[in-house]
C-alpha cells in the first residue's frame, strides 16, 4: 500500500513527499515536533498532545500553524489516507522556509508535516511480555557545542534575541556567568589591565577556524593572548569586545546589554586584527 504525507497544505505520495532545502528544519533544527498513537483509527492523549504542541510553539515562538480542530482534520485525513487502523501519526511544526540567517525570517509561514505508519500492536505486546533491555549514557543533551551540528535550535534564539534588542550578536554565558561563545562566533576581550582573552576549546564551544586563524596572526603580531574564560561583568568592564567567525570576520561589539565599552569605538586590536585577517584570508584563499 502506497503512503502519503502532509506538506503545506497538500497531500502526496510519501516517497516524493519534500520540504524545501532551505527550510528551517533543516538548516537549524528550528521546529518542534508531536507523536500521537492511534488505535482503531482514533488519536489517543489527542488533547495533552495539543497542549503539549502549543506550549513547545510558544516556547520557540513559532506561530500556531492552524486551529487545534483544523489539525486535528488533517491527523484524520493523514491516518485514513494511510489506512492506519493502529499506528503513530508525527506531526513536524517548522518556523518555516527561508533565506539563511540564524534570526527568525519575517513573515514566514510555519511549514507542517504529517505522516503516518502502521505498527503491529502484538508485537509489542510480546516484548512487553517478556520485557526489554536497557543500557545507560550520560545525557549529552546537548553538551556537544564542539560538533558543528545543524541542531541550532539555542543559537537561533540567542540571535533572535539580540535582534529584537537592536544587537549583532548574543554572547552566551554558562552556569558560572562565564562567556562561552557567541551564537554563531567566538568571543573574545581586551580585559581592563589590556590583556587578550578567549575561552579555551576544552570548554562546550565551537572551535572556530576564524579563532584559530586569528590565534597564529596573534602570534605573529606579537601580541600576548590569555586563553582563559571571563565572565559577563569583565566583558562589560573590558577595553574591547569583539567576536569572530567566518561569516564576520573580526568583529568588534561596542555595547553589551546596553552598556558601552571602552569609548563606544570598536578598539585598537579588535580594527588590526580584522585588518591582517582579511589581508591573510584574502590573499591565502584557494
Ligand atoms: N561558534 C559558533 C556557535 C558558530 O556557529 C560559529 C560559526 O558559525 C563560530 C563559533 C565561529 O566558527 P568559524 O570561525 O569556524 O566560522
Amino acid at each position: 500500500m502506497s503512503r502519503v504525507a502532509y506538506v503545506n497544505g497538500a497531500y502526496s505520495a510519501h516517497g516524493e513527499a519534500v520540504v524545501h532545502i532551505e527550510d528551517r528544519g533543516f538548516q537549524f533544527a528550528d521546529g518542534v515536533y508531536e507523536v500521537w498513537s492511534v488505535f482503531d483509527g482514533r488519536l489517543a492523549d489527542f488533547e495533552d498532545h495539543m497542549t503539549r504542541l502549543h506550549r513547545s510553539l510558544s516556547e520557540v515562538k513559532i506561530d500556531i500553524p492552524m486551529s487545534a480542530a483544523a489539525l486535528g482534520v488533517v491527523l484524520r485525513e493523514t491516518i485514513r489516507r494511510n489506512r492506519v487502523r493502529d499506528g503513530l501519526v508525527y506531526l513536524q511544526v517548522t518556523r518555516g522556509t527561508a533565506s539563511r540567517d540564524h534570526a527568525f525570517p519575517a513573515d514566514t509561514a510555519p511549514s507542517v508535516i504529517v505522516t503516518a505508519k502502521r505498527l503491529d500492536l502484538a508485537k509489542g505486546q510480546a516484548m512487553a511480555a517478556k520485557g526489554a533491555a536497557g543500557v545507560t549514557r550520560p545525557d549529552i543533551r546537548w553538551g556537544r557545542c564542539d560538533i558543528k551540528t545543524v541542531g541550532l535550535l539555542p543559537n537561533v534564539l540567542a540571535k533572535q534575541a539580540a535582534r529584537e534588542r537592536g544587537a549583532y550578536e548574543c554572547l552566551m554565558y554558562d552556569e558560572m556567568g562565564l562567556i562561552t561563545e557567541g551564537s554563531s562566533t567566538n568571543a573574545w576581550i581586551v580585559d581592563e589591565d589590556g590583556r587578550l582573552r578567549t575561552r579555551d576549546t576544552q570548554a562546550n564551544i565551537l572551535r572556530g577556524v576564524t579563532r584559530e586563524a586569528i590565534l597564529k596572526l596573534i602570534a605573529a603580531e606579537g601580541i600576548e593572548l590569555d586563553e582563559r574564560p571571563f565572565s559577563v561583568e569583565e566583558a562589560k568592564r573590558a577595553r574591547e569586545v569583539f567576536v569572530t567567525a567566518a561569516s564576520s570576520f573580526v568583529m568588534p561589539l561596542v555595547s553589551l546589554d546596553g552598556v558601552k565599552i571602552g569609548d563606544g569605538k570598536p578598539g585598537p586590536i579588535a580594527t588590526r586584527l580584522r585588518e591582517v585577517y582579511l589581508d591573510q584570508a584574502r590573499r591565502d584563499a584557494i
